[in-house]
C-alpha cells in the first residue's frame, strides 16, 4: 500500500476537510529548498513549510547540533532544573531582540507563546492590584494561533466560527492608516482604564491574508498605549528571524513592546519551540512572598534541550553575513518581479515585506478564503513542482532565504504562466 493510502486510513490532517481531500503528498526527504516525494519528484518549498523553515531542509549544521544534543541530554524537567542550551539561547535572544527585553519564558509553539504573553499581562494587573484592567485590544484581522486564548485575540473568521460564543471579549480595532489613526487613538484613550494589553503582529498580518500596514502608525498606537500603561505584545511568531528583512519586524519601530512572542523560524523550522520574552517591569510584578503572584504556567516539553540546540544552530546561521546577503537578495529579486507584474489586470494588489511577496488575485465577487481559485492555483503550482499554498485568493511566496536566483526566477515564470492559464 502506498503511504498516501495508509495515511488516508489513519490520519486526520490540519486545516483539511477530510471528506474527499486532495491526496496528501508523501515526502521522503528534504534538502535545501527542495522536498522529494516517494516517486522522486522534486518540489520547491516556496512557503517554507508553513513559514517555519528559514535556512533550508535538513541543514547539516542544525542536524549535527541536534544529533549531538540527543546524545547528551534529550530532555529534563524545566521546573527546578536548568541546562546549557536553554540558558545560552536566552542569553543570545535577549542580545538580539530590540528594546529592553530581560527574561525568557519557554513553551513549545506559537499559540502557547501567545497564551503565556496574555497570561503575563492579565496577571500583571491582578498582581499590581488593578483588577479592572482585563480587556485586550487586538486587530480585527489578526491571527495569533488556534488555542482558546490565542483564538480569542484573533479576528473572528471561518477558523473561529464554531467557537465564537466561548471566546473571551476583545476590543478589535482596524489596521491603522493615515485616515483612521486619530480615531483609533481616541478609542484607546477612551478605554484606557479597562485595558490590560494590546497584542499585534508587527507590520505584516500573516494568516489573514498577508495584510500590511506602516510602522509609523503602529508607533503612534504604541505611544498611546504606553501613555496609559497599557502593556504591548509583539507577536513576531511569523515575522521574526529575518522574514521581513530585519532580524525582527519591530526593529522598524521607534517605540518597543513590553513582550515578544517567537516560534516558527526560531529553531530554523527543525523542531517545535515557543518563546515569550518580557521586560523587567513585567517580571518584577510577579516577584513576591505571596505564592499567589506566581506565574503558574508550564508545559511538559518547556525548553526542550534538543529544540534549544536546534535554535542555537539556527541562530549561528542567521547571524552569518551571507544569510543577511541572501535575505537582501531575495528581497530585491521580489521587488524586481513585483515591478514587472504591477498593474496586471488579473491582480488586485501586489505587496511586499522583505522576503514575503504577495499577489492578491482578482476573483470578481467571490473573495473568500474558500473561493474556488485557491485549489486551482495550489494544484497548478504543485504540478509544476512548486509548493505555494494561497490563502484564498492571496498568493504569496515566503521561501527559505537560501533559495537560488534560478529557483526564484522559475517560480516567477510559472506565476506569469499561471496568470495566462488560470
Ligand atoms: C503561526 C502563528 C501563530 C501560531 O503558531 P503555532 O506554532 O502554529 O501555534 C501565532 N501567531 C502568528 C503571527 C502566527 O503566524
Amino acid at each position: 500500500m502506498s503511504l498516501t493510502t495508509r495515511d488516508a486510513q489513519v490520519i486526520w490532517h490540519p486545516y483539511t476537510q477530510m471528506k474527499n481531500p486532495l491526496p496528501h503528498i508523501p515526502i521522503v526527504r528534504g534538502e535545501g529548498v527542495y522536498l522529494f516525494d516517494e516517486e522522486g519528484k522534486k518540489y520547491i518549498d516556496a512557503v517554507s513549510s508553513w513559514w517555519v523553515n528559514i535556512h533550508g531542509h535538513a541543514h547539516p549544521h542544525i542536524a549535527a547540533r541536534v544529533a549531538e544534543q540527543l546524545n547528551t541530554l534529550e530532555h529534563v524537567i524545566f521546573a527546578g532544573f536548568t541546562h546549557e542550551p536553554a540558558v545560552q539561547l536566552a542569553e543570545r535572544l535577549l542580545l538580539l531582540l530590540p528594546g529592553d527585553q530581560s527574561k525568557v519564558f519557554y513553551s513549545d509553539n506559537g499559540s502557547t507563546a501567545v497564551e503565556v504573553a496574555l497570561k503575563m499581562c492579565l496577571q500583571y494587573w491582578v498582581n499590581t492590584g488593578k483588577i479592572t484592567r482585563k480587556k485586550v485590544i487586538a486587530f480585527k484581522d489578526a491571527y495569533h494561533g488556534d488555542t482558546f486564548g490565542a483564538m480569542s485575540v484573533s479576528g473572528r473568521s471561518i477558523f473561529t466560527d464554531p467557537f465564537n460564543q466561548l471566546l473571551f471579549d476583545v476590543e478589535f480595532i482596524d489596521l491603522p492608516n493615515a485616515q483612521n489613526i486619530e480615531q483609533l487613538k481616541s478609542k484607546i484613550n477612551y478605554l484606557s482604564n479597562e485595558v490590560a494589553c494590546f497584542i499585534f503582529e508587527p507590520m505584516v498580518l500573516g494568516a489573514s491574508g498577508m495584510l500590511m500596514y506602516e510602522a509609523q502608525y503602529l508607533d503612534e498606537l504604541l505611544a498611546t498605549c504606553q501613555k496609559h500603561g497599557i502593556l504591548t505584545i509583539a507577536d513576531e511568531v511569523m515575522t521574526g528571524f529575518g522574514r521581513t528583512g530585519k532580524y525582527f519586524s519591530c526593529e522598524a519601530l521607534s517605540l518597543k513592546p513590553d513582550i515578544f512572542c517567537l516560534s516558527k523560524g526560531l529553531t530554523g523550522g527543525t523542531m517545535p519551540l515557543g518563546v515569550t520574552t518580557c521586560n523587567i517591569k513585567i517580571f518584577e510584578a510577579f516577584l513576591s512572598d505571596d505564592k499567589l503572584k506566581t506565574l503558574y504556567h508550564g508545559h511538559s516539553f518547556t525548553a526542550n534541550p534538543v529544540a534549544c540546540a536546534a535554535s542555537l544552530a539556527s541562530l549561528d546561521i542567521l547571524l552569518k553575513p551571507e544569510t543577511l546577503e541572501n535575505i537582501k537578495r531575495v528581497e530585491s529579486k521580489h521587488r524586481e518581479f513585483a515591478e514587472k507584474i504591477k498593474g496586471h489586470p488579473k491582480l488586485k494588489a501586489i505587496r511586499q515585506a522583505g522576503t514575503i511577496l504577495v499577489m492578491e488575485w482578482e476573483t470578481g465577487n467571490d473573495t473568500s478564503y474558500l473561493c474556488g481559485l485557491r485549489d486551482k492555483l495550489y494544484l497548478y503550482f504543485l504540478e509544476q513542482g512548486i509548493v505555494l499554498r494561497p490563502l484564498g485568493n492571496v498568493l504569496y511566496i515566503l521561501p527559505p532565504y537560501v533559495i537560488s536566483n534560478e529557483d526564484l526566477e522559475y517560480i516567477y515564470r510559472t506565476i506569469l504562466q499561471a496568470l495566462k492559464d488560470i
